[in-house]
């Protein structure tokens, strides 16, 4: 009888596990999986957005396929159609060129997949669904407003000495960082209190392909031997965390951050551990932190939404001309981060643990 009990305890044992086991990834192929394109792993910031994309429809029930591609272009387009092939049911990307995935997201479309365009805009194509992002002329906005508070604006009068760096120019992004910066610097710059030695303005002659740190610091360099020999530079708009770095390394390299030489007021972009570092040891200024959970959510609830024949819930549905339409979006708020404010935005929110950047 005993041996009766036990044996059939462990049939119930087994049938308890094969229905527990039949029911999770039930659940999960229920909803299909969702193929999300990061742009490189070279930027902490877009780790943590894989990172919590999955995080976030995992929990929903969905299965991902996360793919990086490392700044490569193609490398990008391959990852997509690969998603296209295996049977994706949305394709959430952060384009490396926005430009770039007309024939693929055609492809998704006539398959009936949704498109998501997550962080930057999906140029040219009408096979676009949604956007989910941050208010980036905001960005541009708060970075310049930050500037001249490290400036000493309007308290100090000038004329202060600056040199302007922008994003990516296949990234559209970029250009709302660029141009909401300009709205708050373009007045200054005319009336002359705020002075660019080296003339160089517009995207066209400050943009950084790809993003990339050792590209800015080689343009610091070259503006600072061809310009500022002779005079100190007070100040840089720099978009990205990962330009910030760059700048000040050639700043440093002749000399700015020691002695007489003080640091000029550098700002940046997306709160990343190195960069916060900085900001605490006294180089780089500020940076604007993007909470990348709440795009996850932002972006998950589209996924959500659109799977269920619902419309998503959007907050903007006239900024984003894609070339082909306005595609409808959903802008976050970035919030501006410096020695005053790091500690309650940053590890107040959880985003960073104590102990994480000091
Ligand atoms: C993102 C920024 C980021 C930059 C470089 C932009 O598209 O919006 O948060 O700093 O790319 O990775």
């Amino acid at each position: 009888m005993k041996r009766l009990t036990t044996t059939f305890a462990a049939t119930l044992a087994t049938l308890a596990l094969g229905a527990l086991a039949f029911a999770a990834p039930a659940a999960a192929q229920g909803k299909g999986t969702v193929g999300i394109a990061m742009p490189t792993k070279s930027s902490a910031r877009w780790i943590a957005d894989g990172d919590n994309m999955v995080k976030v429809l995992k929990e929903r029930g969905y299965t991902t396929d996360l793919q990086y591609a490392e700044d490569d272009i193609p490398n990008q387009l391959s990852q997509i159609e690969n998603m296209v092939t295996k049977g994706a049911k949305v394709l959430v990307i952060a384009s490396i060129d926005g430009t770039t995935l007309s024939d693929v997201l055609k492809q998704a479309h006539d398959k009936g997949i949704k498109v998501i365009a997550y962080d930057r805009l999906i140029r040219e194509t009408p096979n676009v669904d949604y956007y989910a992002t941050f208010d980036n002329f905001q960005v541009g906005v708060l970075q310049a407003e930050s500037l001249l508070k490290g400036l000493g604006y309007p308290e100090k009068k000038g004329p202060f000495n600056i040199e302007l760096f922008g994003g990516s120019p296949d990234d559209n992004n970029a250009y709302f960082f660029y141009d909401g910066a300009l709205s708050v610097l373009k007045p200054l710059i005319d009336n002359g209190t705020l002075k660019i030695a080296s003339g160089q303005t517009g995207m066209d002659k400050v943009s950084t392909l790809r993003w990339d740190g050792a590209t800015a610091q080689a343009r610091m360099d070259n503006l600072l031997s061809a310009y500022y020999t002779d005079k100190k530079l007070d100040g840089v708009l720099s978009p990205y965390d990962g330009l910030s770095i760059g700048i000040l390394s050639s700043l440093k390299g002749v000399g700015y951050g020691s002695g007489s030489m003080k640091m000029p007021v550098v700002t940046g972009q997306d709160a990343e551990v190195p960069s916060m570092k900085s900001i605490l040891a006294g180089e780089q200024y500020s940076t604007i932190f993007k909470d990348t959970r709440e795009l996850a959510k932002v972006t998950a609830d589209m996924v959500d939404a659109s799977l269920s024949g619902k419309e998503p819930t959007v907050n903007d549905t006239k900024t984003y001309n894609n070339g082909k339409k306005i595609v409808p979006s959903y802008l976050l708020k970035p919030v501006v981060v410096d020695k005053s404010n790091w500690e309650a935005v940053l590890v107040g929110s959880g985003y960073y643990k104590p102990g994480q950047i000091n």
